[in-house]
Parts: C-alpha cells; structure tokens; sequence
C-alpha cells in the first residue's frame, strides 16, 4: 500500500448532498483492511513521538479514525458532537456554514487545562469546522498540537484558516 493507492480509493460523487457540490466518499477506502489499516498508520505517524493526551474527533466521520488514531497514541478519545447530542454540561462554539450558522459542543469536563491534544476529521474543505474546534479546545484550556484529515480540498484553502497549527492530510486533491 502507498499513498497514490490509498487515493485511489475515494470516489467522487457528484452533486451530493446538493447540486454543485463533489462530495469525497471515504466508504471504498474504509471497507478494504489493507487501506483502512495503512490510513491509519500514516495518521498516527504523523504524532509519533509526541506527548499527545487525548485525540478529539468531530461528529460525524471525524468518530471513524479518531478514536483508533487514539488507541495507537495511547491517548484519550473526546467526541466533538453537533448541537444537541452530548448529555452533561458542555461548552459550545458557533460556526457559519454556507447557509447560516450551526455550533458544536463538548463537555465541559472533556478536557482539562493544559491537556495536549489533536483534532481529527475526515476531510479538510474551507477548515470552517476545524477552525471551530480549535476555538472550543482553547476556550477549555486544551493545546491543541496539531490536526489530522485524511482528505484535503486544497483548493478551498482550509490551511490558511489554521496557521500556525500543524496541519496533516494524507490525501490532497
Ligand atoms: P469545512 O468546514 O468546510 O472544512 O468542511 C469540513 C467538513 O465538512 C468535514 O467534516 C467533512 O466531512 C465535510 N465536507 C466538506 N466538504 C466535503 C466534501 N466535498 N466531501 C465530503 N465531505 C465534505
């Protein structure tokens, strides 16, 4: 397995959920062991070596890898969830989509000052839904090291919202 082959295995689709827009499909990749496990490998390594307390993951397909890339860290697993889902008492972040506004939360007691942590999703488009997440991690008193996508739209340019965080993807198109 090599990165060109892991690429192979996202297909596009067109006009879903919406007309205009080319919606990655990360199922092919997922259902193959070899791809799945190599996926996951290569997200890991690029942590390896460093200090990492919990891996938090965003609702919905951020909870496919994040909570293995956790496991191979040996660090803790923090479901990120959209408005509504988790409940305990939680803190919340607003964000625009491209029609109007959604937020996302997580517990309050989810993360603890100082705690080192990396965000994971499947794929970064504007970095809109990263860039949020990296908000409510700090608003805790979370670090946050460094983000993980298997997928990057690099023409939407979802990098420039994140500077100065480390930004990992696998796969670019
Ligand atoms: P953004 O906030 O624009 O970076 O969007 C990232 C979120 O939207 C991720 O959680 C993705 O799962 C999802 N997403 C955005 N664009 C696509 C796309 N073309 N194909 C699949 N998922 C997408």
């Amino acid at each position: 397995m090599d990165l060109d082959t892991l690429r192979s295995f996202i297909r596009d689709i067109p006009d879903f959920p919406k007309k205009g827009i080319v919606f990655k499909d990360i199922t092919p990749l997922l259902k193959d062991g070899p791809a799945l496990r190599f996926a996951c490998d290569q997200l890991a390594g690029s942590f390896r070596g460093m200090k990492i307390d919990q891996v938090v993951g965003i609702e919905s397909r951020g909870f496919i890898f994040s909570p293995v890339l956790a496991y191979q860290l040996g660090a803790g697993f923090v479901p990120v969830r959209k408005k509504g889902k988790l409940p305990a008492a939680k803190e919340a972040v607003s964000y625009s989509l491209e029609y109007g506004e959604d937020s996302l939360e997580v517990h309050l007691d989810a993360i603890k000052k100082g705690t080192q942590v990396v965000i994971v999703d499947d794929l970064l488009a504007t970095g809109g839904t990263a860039e949020a997440v990296i908000r409510l991690v700090e608003k805790l008193g979370g670090t946050v090291l460094g983000l993980a996508f298997l997928v990057e739209l690099g023409f939407l340019k979802g990098r420039d919202r994140l500077k100065g965080y480390q930004v990992h993807s696998l796969i670019q198109f």
